[in-house]
């Protein structure tokens, strides 16, 4: 069975929020990193938000100004999934659609060579309905990054039905060697931390929408009243209302009616507002935010 020492080619499917991030971190710990999307535009967009990731961290003073060159010039973009022939270790982190990621799946099945495992990014969707569309069931792995991937310590590492103890063990060290922190939950929907985390963002939706207080004043008391440092509405528009209800949507058809969506979540996406990234959510935001 492969370990790190055997990967030196990251594939990454999908440069959106989390694509983006995860071929970031990669490339800042020194991998080379292939960088995939449907759209060269998107690839375009990715580098866009990598180079802008890079400035506030040196800035902060958490990259060295002399390796952002390097770093960037490690990441790859293509809108060809025949160029992962040259990878060694793959994270997919397309749309959170289960048709779209077995048909991924089942291409990189077809692309990457037979021992490199394929990880997937998946929020909820189940890791064994994945794998199942590929022969390699036993090297197909959840690793679920958080956002924003670049500054969130933890990495959820999923074990689906097929996958093997050896994968397992190099999805941790591989997201240690990013400089992470694992945690690992069996292929149950939403994992540990989407299991818990949609419902309260749906109740504090809930909330807002049946008049318990304003928008401000639910984060606020959330945040002061539980010490989290954002309230369920401003974390909702950060992930993607869309991503919130796709994943929610995903629970209630898996465990029933105690995760059925916010009637305003579905409101809002059928609106267009999507949060932080369309400009509108539950708030505004302009460029600087
Ligand atoms: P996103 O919408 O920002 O990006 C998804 C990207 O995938 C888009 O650029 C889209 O063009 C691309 N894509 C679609 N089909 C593709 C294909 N066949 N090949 C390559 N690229 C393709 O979504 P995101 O927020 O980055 O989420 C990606 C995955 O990560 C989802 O499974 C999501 O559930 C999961 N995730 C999201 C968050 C979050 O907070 N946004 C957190 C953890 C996990």
């Amino acid at each position: 069975m492969r370990d790190l020492r055997d990967i030196d080619t990251v594939g990454v499917v999908g440069a959106g929020t989390m694509g983006a991030g995860i071929a970031q971190v990669a490339a800042t710990a020194g991998y080379d990193v292939l960088m995939r999307d449907v759209e060269a535009e998107f690839v375009e967009d990715a580098f866009d938000r990598i180079e802008d990731s890079l400035d506030r961290l040196v800035e902060k003073g958490e990259v060295d100004a002399d390796d952002r060159g390097a770093i960037l010039d490690r990441i790859v973009g293509t809108t060809d999934l025949a160029d992962f022939s040259q990878t060694d270790f793959v994270v997919e982190a397309a749309v959170e659609n289960m048709d779209v990621k077995r048909d991924v799946f089942a291409e990189l099945d077809e692309e990457v060579p037979d021992g490199v495992p394929l990880a997937t990014n998946t929020s909820t969707l189940s890791i064994t309905t994945i794998a199942a569309a590929t022969e390699r069931e036993d090297r197909v792995v959840g690793l679920h990054f958080m956002n924003p991937v670049p500054v969130m310590k933890g990495v959820e590492v999923v074990v689906g039905e097929k996958t093997s103890d050896e994968a397992v063990d190099l999805a941790h060290d591989f997201a240690e060697d990013l400089g992470k922190e694992t945690w690992e939950s069996d292929d149950k929907p939403g994992f540990v931390t989407n299991r818990i985390l949609m419902p309260w963002i749906n109740e504090g939706i809930r909330a807002f929408d049946e008049g318990v207080a304003s928008k401000e004043d639910i984060d606020k008391g959330m945040k002061l009243g539980t010490n989290v440092p954002m309230g369920p509405l401003e974390l909702a528009d950060h992930i993607g209302l869309d991503i919130c209800l796709d994943a929610s949507e995903t629970l209630h058809e898996e465990l029933g009616d105690r995760y059925k969506p916010a009637y305003l979540l579905k409101r809002k996406v059928d609106a267009g507002d999507l949060g932080k990234k369309t400009g509108k959510g539950f708030y505004e935001y302009d460029e600087d935010s």
